[in-house]
This record gives structure tokens, sequence and C-alpha cells, in this order.
């Protein structure tokens, strides 16, 4: 774990854990916070029904380097995502899209200023509370060794059959895992399914209906190989984002075309923040992007 760059990598690296038996579902958490000094509050609010609403104030961070220097990522961050917006992020790589991502389920915390859900600062809610609310998809599916069912219901282990099957037609993998030798009870992996990575990450968005949590977090596919699989899930990724706060690290032009606003990261700021339209118009950094992501 010590080795991830990336947090959303982290994920993957569970994974090879579970794999070999040395996590259980219920360590992931302790694994993820043990990496970064992220804690728990001694005295907890709760929170019950979420609406989504998120806000920065003034984030300011920084990643240390072996030798303890800093590595600013994130300066003077400051905007309030209403309830149910699907914000697109972009901008070139190194400005600080997937820091501002992983701030949110609090994979770190900011050096200087305050982040909110709803209007409660994430850093006075139990880290469950604050996870069971945001869902994130990330760019390659991770599956485990175990069942399709399984899979899909580790979106929400409490979750009754039919609803992990309910969740799996909002995702359009019910027909496709009927399909497979034993149907949901089919294994994952070597000797069982035989999964593309279309189906793996339907199965995935699968999981994400099911949890079926108010702020969604997703990283879209870069890489050549994975877009044709990835085009055709667009559609569902675009009914999982229906009402609940989505944050894309966006590389698509058809995803960055439909967010119904668009953050511009250069350089750990945000430099641009408005509609396409808006960006289209005025902003040049968005415009040479766009040219870039076109084709
Ligand atoms: P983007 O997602 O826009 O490509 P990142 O958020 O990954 O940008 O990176 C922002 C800055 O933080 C970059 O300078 C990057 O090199 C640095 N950075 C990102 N992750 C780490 C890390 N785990 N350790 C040290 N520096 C990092
Ligand atoms: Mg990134």
């Amino acid at each position: 774990l010590y080795m991830c760059y990336d947090p959303m990598k982290k994920l993957g690296e569970i994974h090879n854990r579970l794999k070999q038996g040395e996590a259980s579902l219920d360590r992931l958490e302790m694994i993820l916070n043990a990496e970064e000094g992220v804690t728990d509050p001694p005295q907890p609010v709760s929170i019950s029904k979420v609406e989504g609403r998120v806000s920065f104030k003034d984030v300011n961070f920084s990643y240390k380097d072996q030798e303890g220097r800093e590595i600013p990522a994130l300066r003077g961050i400051s905007l309030e995502v209403p309830a149910g917006q699907v914000v697109a992020l972009v901008g070139p790589s190194g400005a600080g899209k997937t820091t501002f991502a992983s701030m949110i389920p609090r994979f770190y915390d900011p050096v200087e200023g305050s982040i909110r859900l709803d209007d409660v600062d994430l850093g006075e809610l139990r880290l469950k509370d604050l996870r069971d609310h945001i869902t994130i998809v990330p760019q390659e599916a991770v599956l485990f060794s175990g069942t399709i069912f399984e899979n899909i219901k580790l979106g929400r282990m409490n979750a009754s059959d039919e609803e992990v099957k309910e969740a799996a037609r909002q995702a359009h993998a019910h027909d496709f895992i009927m399909m497979q030798p034993h149907g949901y009870d089919t294994q994952v992996g070597e000797r069982g399914a035989q999964l593309s990575g279309g189906q793996k990450q339907r199965i995935s968005i699968a999981r994400a209906f099911l949890k079926n949590a108010p702020v969604l977090i997703l990283d879209e596919a870069t890489s050549a190989l994975d877009s044709e699989a990835e085009s055709r899930i667009q559609e569902e990724l675009a009914d999982l984002t229906r009402g609940r706060t989505t944050f894309i690290i966006a590389h698509r032009f058809s995803t960055i075309r439909i967010a119904d606003r668009i953050l511009v990261f250069e350089g750990g700021k945000i430099v641009g923040d408005g509609t396409f339209q808006e960006l289209q118009e005025k902003h040049h950094l968005f415009r040479n992007l766009l040219e870039m992501q076109r084709h």
C-alpha cells in the first residue's frame, strides 16, 4: 500500500490483499486510514439523512515526499456544490484533480481549510459514516474472488437478494449474468466467469447502485483500450449520477459536455468554474483541453 501513488489505486491493492486472504472486508477501512493518519474524531457527530451538499473552504493540501519536503497539490480551493449537481473535473495531468476527489472520502485531510458534507465538517464524522455516504467507481472495476452475487453485494452487505438483482438490472448486468454457467452464483475469475472489461465495469456499477449513496466519485477510463467498453456503459453511468452529487475525473468529451458544471484545475487551483458553454466562450485553457480531447 505504501507504494500506491494514486489513492484510487488503493482499491486495486486491497483487492489483491483480499485475494491473498490478508485482509477481511471490515478491515479495509482501517488499512486505508492507517496509511494517512486519518482518524475518527473523539466525539463524532451523527448524521442520518444526507442530502449531498459538498463545500470546500480555503483548502490547502500538500503531499510529503520521503525527505519530508512538501509537494503542494491543492491551493486555496473554495467552492459550494449543491446536492445532485454533476461536476466534471478537467485539467492537465498533475493539476490536482485526483487529490481533490480524494479529499471527499478523507483519504487525506486538508493542511488548511475545511471540507463539509451538508453542514458538517468531514473531520467531525465517523469515517465509516462518511464513507457510507460516498460511492467511488474507479477507472478499472475491482472484483474479488467470490461469486458475482457476492461482488455486487459488497455495495451494501445488508441488502436482500432481490435488491442485489435489482441493482444488477439497473446496471444492465442482469442479462449477461444469467447467461453465466451458474448465473449469480458463478465464481469470478479463472475457472468461473470469463468477464470482459465492460462486464466487470457493469458489476462495479451494480455495486454502486446497490450502495445508493448521495455522493458519487467517478474516475473515467483514460486508455484507448478501455474506451470502447467504456463508451458502451456511458448510459448506465449517467443513470447512476441521477439524483447524486457527482464528481467525475473526466477524460471524455461526452462527459465534459453533459456535466452541469465543469471545474478546470491547473497547478492545484481551480482556474475555471462554469458550464460547458461559459467556459468554451471565454476560457483559454479549457478550449485547449477540449482540442486535445475532441478526437
Ligand atoms: P491530477 O489528478 O490532476 O493528474 P494529482 O492530484 O494526481 O493530479 O496530483 C497533483 C500533484 O500532487 C502533482 O504534483 C502530483 O505529482 C502530486 N501527487 C499526487 N499524488 C501524490 C502522492 N501520493 N505523493 C506525492 N505527490 C503526489
Ligand atoms: Mg489523476
